[in-house]
């Protein structure tokens, strides 16, 4: 099996009837993406960028972060490479943010609730994100999205710091923008959000968690806890859908992407891009290189 899985490597990611999938893998730090190699990734989707800064006791310089991403960039080699903004807050915690107690931290002030309101930290990550861009096929997409005024606050400060790079003669690259869709709102409000954006990217994580109300921390709910939701299906099915309209290619980057059970299904649904754990790439590859979408 082993042996066979390792055939696959170098083969293109496209269906029998000649789509072809972006089949990326998901990082935490720098040092995975030597795995991310390893199992012949055609990308990223997803770096989530948080371990910078939960790894220390300070805020990361931009200068931290701008080395951090460049090496991703420049490893992949041309291959993209899709960096979450902060998604800090609710089951991770920082000291250093002085984050108040909150009663329901997974509906509280995280993600980019926090980016928007303290604009120096989200600044300082789009400074280090656009200054790494030039050295590689970096995108960047934004969590926990409920609105179209979000999103284009959020590009307001990407053209605020490219101008800022312009006037300094700093370069940067053709930087793709996504959004997450992890909330209920973000699906209802899907074919608006797309004339935004280039890219949706499925949180099915939180997705589940919001859609159901059932807490993805709560281990006495783990047993309802059901990605397989026809609830959570349908709002996937519906993204795909009205991201198309926008002109957004549709990506899958939370667990569920990686569930080989549904590679069909997503496939058929019209996902263009599947971001899972280094290790289900090829395994996941073998089915795509097996089924027709039509
Ligand atoms: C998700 O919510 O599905 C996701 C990919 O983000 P995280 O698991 O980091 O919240
Ligand atoms: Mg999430």
């Amino acid at each position: 099996q082993r042996e066979l899985l390792q055939q696959l490597k170098g083969k293109e990611d496209v269906t029998l009837d000649g789509k072809k999938i972006r089949l990326y893998a998901n990082i935490g730090s720098v040092g995975d993406v030597a795995r991310v190699l390893a199992n012949d990734a055609g990308g990223i989707g997803l770096f989530r960028s948080e371990f910078l800064y939960l790894e220390k006791d300070t805020f990361p310089t931009e200068e931290e972060q701008f080395q951090a991403y460049r090496t991703v960039a420049e490893t992949m080699a041309g291959k993209k490479v899709i960096i979450r903004t902060l998604d800090i807050g609710a089951d991770k915690q920082a000291d250093y943010f002085h984050l108040a107690h909150e009663e329901n931290p997974a509906m509280g002030y995280r993600a980019i609730r926090i980016c928007l309101d303290q604009p120096e930290i989200f600044k300082t990550q789009l400074r280090a994100l656009l200054r790494a861009s030039a050295f590689g096929n970096i995108g960047i997409m934004f969590p926990m999205i409920i609105s179209v005024k979000e999103v284009q606050q959020a590009k307001q400060y990407v053209a605020e710091i490219k101008a800022e790079l312009d006037e300094k003669g700093i370069p940067y690259g053709d930087v793709e923008l996504g959004v997450m869709i992890e909330t209920p709102a973000a699906v209802i409000i899907s074919e608006q959000l797309a004339k935004e954006v280039d890219f949706f990217s499925i949180g099915t994580n939180d997705l589940t968690q919001y859609t159901l109300a059932i807490d993805r921390q709560n281990a006495k709910l783990d047993n309802i806890y059901d990605s397989h939701h026809p609830a959570v299906l349908e709002m996937i099915r519906m993204t795909v859908e009205n991201g198309h309209k926008g002109g957004c290619w549709v990506g899958i980057c939370g667990e569920l992407g990686a569930d080989i059970t549904l590679t069909e299904t997503f496939l058929k649904m019209g996902v263009d891009e599947l971001s899972v754990t280094p290790g289900s790439v090829l395994p996941i590859r073998e089915i795509i290189r097996n089924t027709s979408v039509k």
